[in-house]
């Protein structure tokens, strides 16, 4: 065994949030030895590629499950926290654009719209268009029941329709597309041009804590099998899907209990340009009953690989893997005597849930297909394909009771120190990356947060 290999900062995993963390890093503390492990040959293949989510650069302006309605009032304190979240991150790009020569073309604006059907529903999105209108931000969202400006704005969905047939839609125009994979790459092209150590194909399989309170991450270099110790007094766990196991490898106390729950993801992708050409915007429909947040139905517009696409979706599925190139006994071997009670009695609260997850893998392409027809009614089978979307790991976890529920959104977990931390679940996201990892650090180090990076800090966000 080689000696440890010293840094100052480990990043495990080259998806959207290492790559962020580590650019931020390399920015407020250049002086720092940075290594980023990843176990591919190249960064972002896991849910940061392109196909493997929606590229929405989630803002609050179309998620409906953003504004649940409460007692007869609309709630829209999620999509003003993501809105904020995702100007941060507007921010961010913007500075590394101006200093860094960041690729812009990972952004297009597309408009982001709402769109629901029948009376009850038009009733919920006029008093969320009411409650939103005014709030910084959502002031140049637009509601409509009328067919012609439908039309203007989603033809694909208004053509062929039936004319009785009650839709209520809003929308912002200025909205993103996020070509995550993009934009993944070029974090790490900056990160490494400032000195970061960028090692692909080495995969980490442990953590273990040194006397010094510094963390050894054993790991596996794929090209050359040769057996790395590397040695670190701040670890980051980015590694998505992988990140639980990882943090359960290191053994912290804080997320004792905590268990992992695979949501894999299909979309139906367009294969015919002429209809590509003919959506421009993210139409975002209502979850059904018992739906993750991540099973929004929505029809697409992307760019990807210069190209402009069109998906719908997505479909939820169930794998065992916790990442889309993992192991079919992630989840198996995830569980123990701390977390298995909490994961049947989440279960068990969440049967809507369980059988819409059951509904969806037996679903067949035609199943599929008719939910697109119900947005965009002249679809032709020919047109589309299903390809598969990302995995995402729900989390379980004890309530102050002890009892186990679902946490849907992202959780950023470090032990009692902050030496180590690491992202946990899924939703929403990339969108909200930057702010994802600007709150590690204020978390892990309050004192350079306050002191000697705050003046940079500043200049970036304020
Ligand atoms: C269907 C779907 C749709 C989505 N839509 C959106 C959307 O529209 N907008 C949005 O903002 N977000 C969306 N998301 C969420 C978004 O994709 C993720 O939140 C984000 O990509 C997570 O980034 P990450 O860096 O944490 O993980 P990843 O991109 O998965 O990166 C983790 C990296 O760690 C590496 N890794 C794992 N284990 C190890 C190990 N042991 N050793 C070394 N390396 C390791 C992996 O190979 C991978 O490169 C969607 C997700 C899904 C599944």
């Amino acid at each position: 065994m080689a000696d440890k290999l010293k840094s100052d900062v480990i990043i495990i995993g080259g998806g959207i949030m290492g790559a962020t963390m580590s650019v931020l890093l390399k920015i407020l503390q250049p002086d720092w030895n940075i290594i980023l492990l990843e176990r591919f040959d190249k960064v972002a293949k896991e849910s940061s590629a392109a196909w493997n989510n929606a590229g929405t650069g989630h803002q609050g302006n179309c998620e409906l499950n953003y504004t649940p309605e409460i007692d007869g009032i609309i709630d829209t304190h999620k999509a003003e926290k993501v809105h904020s979240q995702f100007s941060q991150s507007l921010k961010f790009w913007q500075y590394l654009i101006d200093r860094y020569h960041l690729d812009p073309t990972f952004k297009h604006h597309v408009a982001h719209c709402s769109l629901v059907f029948g009376e009850e529903n038009k009733d919920f999105l006029q008093k969320r268009f009411d409650a939103m209108k005014d709030l910084p931000g959502f002031d140049t969202m637009q509601f409509t029941t009328d067919t012609k400006v439908l039309q203007e704005w989603f033809p694909l969905i208004m053509n062929h329709r039936n004319p009785d047939q009650l839709l209520a839609a809003t929308r912002v125009e200025n909205g993103h597309d996020v070509n995550f994979e993009l934009l993944t790459d070029e974090l790490i092209r900056i990160s490494e041009s400032l000195g970061t150590e960028i090692n692909v194909a080495h995969l980490v399989d442990d953590i273990d804590p040194v006397d010094n309170g510094e963390w050894v991450v054993f790991c596996k270099n794929l090209t050359t099998d040769e057996k790395l110790e590397y040695q670190a007094p701040f670890v980051f766990v980015g590694a998505g899907g992988g990140a639980l196991k990882l943090l359960n490898k290191a053994d912290i106390d804080e997320i004792d209990g905590y268990a992992g729950f695979p949501v894999g993801g299909k979309w139906l992708r367009c294969m015919n340009d002429e209809v590509i050409d003919q959506h421009h915007a993210k139409v975002y429909g209502m979850a059904e009953l018992g739906a993750p947040p991540m099973s929004v139905p929505h029809l697409d517009t992307r760019y990807i690989d210069g190209k402009k696409e069109l998906l719908f979706g997505p479909f939820a599925g169930f794998s065992t893997k916790f990442l889309k190139h993992g192991s079919y006994f992630d989840f198996f071997g995830s569980l123990d005597f701390d977390n298995i009670i909490p994961m049947v009695e989440a279960g068990i609260d969440n049967i809507p849930l369980t059988r819409y997850l059951i509904d969806q893998v037996l679903m067949s392409f035609d199943e599929k297909f008719a939910q697109l027809k119900k947005y965009y009614p002249s679809a032709k089978k020919e047109d589309w394909k299903v390809v598969e979307a990302g995995q995402r790991v729900q989390i379980i976890k004890k309530d102050e009771e002890g009892n186990g529920f679902i946490q849907f959104g992202t959780e950023i977990v470090h032990n009692h120190s902050g030496t180590i931390a690491g992202l946990l679940g899924a939703s929403p996201g990339a969108s909200t990356s930057v702010s994802a990892m600007l709150e590690v650090l204020h978390r892990c180090f309050p004192d350079h947060c306050s002191g000697n990076w705050k003046s940079t800090l500043d200049s970036i966000f304020e």
